[in-house]
This record gives structure tokens, C-alpha cells and sequence, in this order.
């Protein structure tokens, strides 16, 4: 701006020189014939001219810059009330709409953006947002684990880096206009993507990905087809016996003499299959977290005693021994899951223990509120290597030897469960060959 005032303002000072000294030379000299003389005038009034340049220069420097200042000082991002000077009136009215106008967007653009940002770091899905060329534009914390960031410097792109191939792929469809779904694993965990194309005035200008973690629900779902694999293998087991022995009674194959004991076979089995029925019911009951369980006042030492009872035909049986020891400990529980702990562990150290052994109970509270219980036997012990996973349901050391004894395997896994819905602490003990102790700590509760 400046230059272009000085360099007009110079060009019209240069012309105005010129024309005065031609119209002083021809208003003195106005005869051409003279031609020598006018040469002469013209010649002297030459020398003007230098010191004309000059001082047009200056002043036209100091026009332009008189002109350009306040309009150099005008400060666009504030750019006040009043104008330099009347001819800049509706250049700062403008500027003045432009400045409110760019602060309002910029203000929409911010809430949006924080808005964006407020949904998409929340998500526990991973986002990502692709132009046409698969350049990433945006993307979410959570997305790091699909897709880390690049290194400084490098691209942000879907080709080239690390992007699994699924994701390139489902991208890539989305880009021609097919929305895809598809399940992947990477490093161990399974994702849901969804990939969707971005339109703008119908034509596709990017892609959305979302990446749900389906992790837990696959390994939901796996325990739920291995629970029903299980739990059919359980029940088919006895119902073929139960069916073979019946058979052979119906068509008259066994003599009268032997069908008591076909009889008792047959209720052996039931027997078997009712066990199986109660523990997967109190199993569903115990993992049923919908309704909070109703919790009262029980007394451990009591419990112990009622257990105690109910394996003592067994014990007898063997022989085992059975002694309590310890207090009352009253705590806060659910009586009914209480009872299928104590009963389980004590059916176990009565079950697995040998002629001769013994089996302690014993419930005490310490100096911190904590109560203890603790079921101990001097029987078979439970092999190192299976200690790990005896809590696991339909897990068994020896199967044919659980069964026998008339097992489910589900035994140790109803405590598991009862423990946990009392927020209590499962500790086991066992040495092959001289026994098992497995311990149940609640913690201590306010009065
Ligand atoms: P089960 O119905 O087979 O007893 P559990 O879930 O109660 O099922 O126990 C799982 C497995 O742990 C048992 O099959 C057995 O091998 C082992 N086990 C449990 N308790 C004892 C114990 N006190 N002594 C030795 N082994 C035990």
C-alpha cells in the first residue's frame, strides 16, 4: 500500500515538474524560431528538476506514510470503535463484522469440538476418523490399541503402518460406500468393527470406525458353551445307566433275585443327577447378581455344627472323625449360600479323606473383626500341579474317583461363589498324601 501511494504519488509530482517547466519555457519563449535560445532556457531551468525529484520523493514518502500508518496500526483482532480517518469508516465497520463473525465460529467450532472430544474420550470404544485417502483425522484414546499413533514425523495413515489388516479392509469398503461389520482378535482380545462411510452433499468424503472390545463376552460366551457342553456330559452319564439298567428289567433280562440291586443302581444314578440339578441351580442362584441377596445375622459355629451332622453318616461310614473347634462368630450373610459352603467343604474332607482320618472344623474370630473358618482333613491331598484350578467348575483331580464318591465337581465352585458374594478370602493348603485345608476369611464388619 505504502509503495503504491509513493510510487503514484512520484509519478504524478514527476509529471506536474515537467509540465511547469515546459509551460515557463514556452510562456517566455513562445516563437519556436528561436530554436538556439530555447534550448539555452530549457538547459538552465534543467538543473530544477534533480532537486523537483528529490523533494517529490520525500513527499511523497511522507504521504504514503501518513496514509498507511494508522491503517498499519489498526489492530484486526480488536480493531475499536472509531477510524483513523473518515475514508476508513466502512473498512473498519467491516472488519469490525469480520472479527465478530470469526469469533462467533470459532466459538461454535470450539463447543463442537469440545463436545466431540467429551463423547469420544469417554468411549471405551475405539474411534477413528479417515479422509478419502485413509489419512487418520481423528481418533480417541481408546484407539491406541488398535491402532497406535505414528512416530513423529511419519504419516498418519491406514496403509503402511500398523493398521491390521481388518480395519484397513473394513475402511476400504466403507470408502466405496459398503458399511462393514466384522469381529477380529488382536493381541488376545476380540473387537466388534464397525466401519461406516462419511457422506457430504452424497458424495463420500471419509469413514467412521468404531472398535468395540468384546473381550469379556466372547470369554462369557465360551464358559456358557463349555458350562452346557459340561453339564450335558454330567447328566447324560447317569441317564445312560439309568436307561440300561431299566432295559434290562423291562425285557425280563434280570433275574428276581438281582432286582433289588438293579433297583438300587437306578436310584444311585438319580440320585446322582438330582446332586448335579441342585448344585447347577444353586450355581445359576449364587452368579444371579440382578437382585442383591438378602443378608441376616448367622452364626458360622452353628452353621459348622449342621454341617458337621450332615456328613456324619459318611464319616461313620469311613471311619473319619469329625470335631469342631473355636467360638460363635456371628456375621452378616446370606444363610442359604453359607450353609452350601460349609456343607461342600466338609462333604470334600469326608469324601476325600481315608479309614482311620480325621476331619476339624474350626471357626474363630481375631483381634481385627475378621472371622475365620476353616475346614481341615487328613486324607489325600490335592496334587500341586491341580491346585491352581480345583475351583473351577466340573474341575476334577481324578473324574472316575469323584464320581464314585458321587461328585459333581461343581462342589468347590459353589464356595468360590458364596465367598466372593460375602467379599470374604478363599485360601487352600494341601500336601498329596497328608491332607487339605481350606480356609474362608470374612472380613470384619461395622456393628
Ligand atoms: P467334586 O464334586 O468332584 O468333589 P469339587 O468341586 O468339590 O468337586 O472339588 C473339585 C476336585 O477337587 C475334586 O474332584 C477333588 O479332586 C479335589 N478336592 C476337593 N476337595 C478336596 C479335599 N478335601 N481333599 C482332596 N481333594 C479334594
Amino acid at each position: 500500500m505504502k509503495q503504491t501511494v509513493f510510487r503514484w504519488a512520484l509519478i504524478l509530482l514527476i509529471a506536474a515538474v515537467f509540465i511547469t517547466a515546459l509551460a515557463a519555457v514556452l510562456i517566455t519563449h513562445p516563437g519556436p524560431k528561436d530554436t538556439e535560445f530555447f534550448t539555452r532556457e530549457v538547459q538552465e531551468t534543467l538543473w530544477v528538476l534533480p532537486a523537483l525529484v528529490i523533494v517529490a520523493i520525500l513527499a511523497a514518502y511522507t504521504m504514503a506514510w501518513h496514509v498507511t500508518d494508522p491503517i498499519h496500526r489498526i489492530d484486526p483482532e480488536q480493531p475499536g470503535e472509531t477510524a483513523p480517518y473518515e475514508e476508513l469508516v466502512p473498512l473498519m465497520a467491516r472488519i469490525r463484522e469480520q472479527d465478530r463473525l470469526i469469533r462467533q465460529q470459532t466459538e461454535t467450532l470450539g463447543r463442537a469440538r469440545r463436545g466431540f472430544d467429551a463423547i469420544t474420550e469417554n468411549m471405551s470404544e475405539s474411534f477413528l476418523l479417515v479422509d478419502r485417502r485413509l489419512n487418520v483425522l481423528s481418533r480417541n484414546v481408546s484407539a491406541k490399541y488398535l491402532l497406535p499413533a505414528p512416530e513423529p514425523g511419519k504419516p498418519d495413515n491406514l496403509v503402511g503402518g500398523s493398521c491390521p489388516t481388518e480395519i484397513l479392509h473394513a475402511a476400504e469398503n466403507a470408502l466405496v460406500g459398503r458399511r462393514t461389520e466384522l469381529t477380529m482378535s488382536l493381541h488376545d482380545r476380540y473387537y466388534y468393527i464397525i466401519a461406516t462411510p462419511v457422506f457430504s452433499e452424497d458424495q463420500i468424503t471419509g469413514a467412521v470406525i468404531i472398535a468395540l472390545d468384546t473381550t469379556e463376552r466372547e470369554e462369557r460366551e465360551a464358559l456358557r458353551r463349555e458350562f452346557s457342553a459340561n453339564v450335558s456330559h454330567e447328566l447324560k452319564t447317569p441317564l445312560t445307566s439309568i436307561v440300561g439298567f431299566a432295559e434290562l428289567l423291562k425285557d425280563g433280562m434280570v433275574p428276581p433275585e438281582r432286582a433289588g440291586e438293579f433297583g438300587s443302581d437306578i436310584y444311585r444314578e438319580a440320585q446322582r443327577m438330582i446332586s448335579l440339578v441342585d448344585d447347577i441351580i444353586e450355581l445359576s442362584r449364587l452368579e444371579d447378581e440382578s437382585e442383591a441377596p438378602e443378608m441376616e445375622p448367622v452364626d458360622l459355629y452353628g452353621l459348622a455344627e449342621e454341617a458337621l451332622e450332615q456328613v456324619r453318616p459318611a464319616a461313620e461310614k469311613l471311619p473319619v472323625t469329625l470335631s469342631l473347634k473355636g467360638e460363635s462368630a456371628v456375621i452378616q450373610g446370606v444363610r442359604t449360600a453359607l450353609k452350601e459352603m460349609v456343607v461342600n467343604l466338609c462333604d470334600n474332607a469326608v469324601k476325600y479323606n481315608r479309614p482311620g482320618g480325621s476331619v476339624t472344623v474350626t471357626v474363630e474370630k481375631n483381634d481385627a473383626g475378621e472371622t475365620r473358618l476353616s475346614v481341615e482333613d487328613t486324607g489325600i491331598g490335592i496334587p500341586y500341579e491341580h491346585q491352581p484350578r480345583v475351583f473351577e467348575r466340573f474341575y476334577r483331580v481324578d473324574k472316575s474317583h469323584s464320581r464314585a464318591l458321587g461328585g459333581t465337581g461343581l462342589g468347590l465352585s459353589i464356595v468360590k461363589h458364596a465367598t466372593r458374594m460375602h467379599k470374604a478370602r478363599l485360601e487352600l493348603w494341601s500336601e498329596p498324601d497328608t491332607g487339605t485345608r481350606i480356609t474362608v476369611r470374612f472380613p470384619g464388619q461395622k456393628a
